[in-house]
């Protein structure tokens, strides 16, 4: 089973992908923790990546695609029961390319209120270990990931003018494919809200049992 998510920045993509994965087997392909990865290395490929994502824009779609491309061709997939592609494509010309070089099942789309994200996003602190999200009115002064307690950061980008501009990328750029994808008959919508994940999983999760059943 080959799937994407969808969802507008803060709409809780990252915990539900986590979910996804464990419960159906499948790889989860995040190509912003891609980035973040060449980021924190010092790679040509993490340089270049910076200089967008800092400023909220959209890494150019060459590098991007030709990332995924490759990470698809990778020995985990092979032996999974497929993969979940978590922030790609985001734009028109990246699902095309997907078109070419993958057979997608299903696209989860997760609907949420705009009003909801800034302050999610701004507020946001993730675990430096799992990449578990948390958000600062709920910790209780704690620095540390209750999961596995690891270190938890701030990223770079979930600063009011970045998440501006990555509302404005997403509006303009990335919700376009929900059309795409509807078209294409395979978009699963659910409607993500301040309730904690495991409430939006449910709905995710009655989907997902009934594609793969009929997978
Ligand atoms: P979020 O969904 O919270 O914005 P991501 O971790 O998915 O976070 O992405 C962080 C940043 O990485 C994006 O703002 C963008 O600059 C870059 N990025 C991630 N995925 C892509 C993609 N498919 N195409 C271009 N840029 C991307
Ligand atoms: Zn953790």
């Amino acid at each position: 089973m080959n799937l994407i998510l969808l969802g507008a920045p803060g709409a809780g993509k990252g915990t539900q992908a986590t979910k996804i994965a464990e419960r159906y087997g499948l790889i989860h392909i995040s190509t912003g923790d891609i980035f973040r990865a060449n980021i924190k290395n010092g790679t040509e490929i993490g340089k270049l990546a910076k200089s967008y994502i800092d400023k909220g824009e959209l890494v150019p779609d060459e590098v991007t695609c030709a990332i995924v491309k490759d990470r698809l061709t990778w020995e985990d997939v092979a032996k999974s029961n497929g993969y979940l592609l978590d922030g790609f494509p985001r734009n028109l010309f990246q699902a095309e390319e997907l078109d070419k070089f993958a057979k997608l099942d299903g696209v989860v789309n997760i609907n949420i209120d705009f009003k909801l994200l800034m302050d999610r996003l701004c507020g946001r602190r993730v675990c430096k270990e799992c990449g578990e999200s948390y958000h600062v009115s709920t910790l209780n002064g704690a620095t540390t990931c209750a999961r596995c307690g690891g270190e938890l950061y701030q990223r770079k980008d979930d600063n009011p003018e970045t998440v501006g501009s990555r509302l404005k990328v997403y509006e303009e750029q990335t919700a376009p494919l929900i059309d795409y994808y509807t078209k294409k008959g395979i978009i699963l919508n659910v409607t993500g809200t301040e309730a904690p994940a495991e409430v939006l999983f449910e709905q995710v999760k009655a989907l997902l049992d009934d594609l793969a059943k009929r997978a």
